[in-house]
């Protein structure tokens, strides 16, 4: 891949001083936007992390700096992340935070651009490729269908559905009629599924879950809402994956 055969589009170089944030899509290069792989190609220096598509990160030439946030293992605190974009644009570099799927999903982007305004430093945000969508979608799951489903809802489950710090309505949300769709949700899947149960979700709702979609490794695993729990364990269901609950996951769209 080369920028010569990119489209002629408005794109505006990332500026020295400058950080862009970019959302890389669930893992397969290809899901990269363009704006996403032109500022790859400006960086001076990439923050990425290890859900990002970092397999192009060898065709670039830019300093890279891994900030990576293992569940449960290693972990490059926030504070420190805000730090270093700061203090990088602030010496003049083109500075790329280049994370997976959205930004604004759950990826705490939110929290970089409100360091970034309060230091004064000028920043971007190009939006991704959302695994919460696309990781169904390559599964051949639509997260809406007529007739099946009229919308979705993206939770995240790192905290328990019991949990006290949970803000989450899940009697709302097993009541929504909605495609449930949860990311960050292996660690407490029992706990999730026991709550929805528990709040009248049919327990023969069909359910779905994808680990590391868009990768040559990615599997799938079906079962009814009350097997789930025990599916995923039968197959030692790793993160980084998504759960897919309601009609739309008993479909195969591919
Ligand atoms: N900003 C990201 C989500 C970050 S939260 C996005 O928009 O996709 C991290 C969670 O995203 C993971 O725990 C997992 O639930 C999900 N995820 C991200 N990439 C994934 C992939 N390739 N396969 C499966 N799940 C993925």
């Amino acid at each position: 891949m080369t920028n010569t055969q990119l489209p002629q589009t408005d794109y505006v170089p990332v500026a020295p001083g400058e950080v862009v944030l970019i959302g890389g899509g669930p893992g397969d290069p290809e899901l990269l936007t363009i704006a996403a792989w032109r500022a790859l190609q400006d960086a001076d220096v990439i923050l990425y992390d290890r859900l990002a598509p970092v397999s192009v990160l060898s065709q670039v030439s830019a300093e890279l700096v891994e900030v990576g946030k293992i569940p449960r293992g290693e972990f490059t605190s926030q504070e420190v992340i805000n730090a270093t974009l700061i203090e990088r644009a602030k010496d003049g570099q083109r500075v790329v935070r280049f994370k997976g799927g959205d930004s604004f999903v759950f990826g705490r982007g939110g929290e970089e651009c409100l360091a970034l305004a309060e230091a004064g430093v000028p920043f971007r945000v190009i939006p991704g490729v959302t695994s919460s969508i696309a990781g169904p979608e390559l599964a051949g799951i639509p997260v809406t269908h007529r007739g099946l489903s009229q919308g979705f809802t993206v939770v995240s489950a790192h905290i328990g559905a019991v949990d006290e710090q949970s803000t989450i309505n899940w009697e709302a949300l097993a009541k929504s009629q909605t495609t449930l769709v949860l990311l960050m949700g292996v660690f407490h899947l029992d706990e999730v599924v026991e709550t929805l149960l528990g709040h009248g979700l049919d327990s023969q709702t069909p359910a779905a879950i994808i680990e590391r979609a868009a990768s040559p490794d990615m599997r799938v695993i079906r079962a009814r809402l009350e097997d789930l729990a025990q599916a995923a364990e039968d197959a030692e269901i790793q993160p980084p994956a998504i759960t897919v609950i309601g009609d739309v996951a008993a479909l195969e769209l591919r």
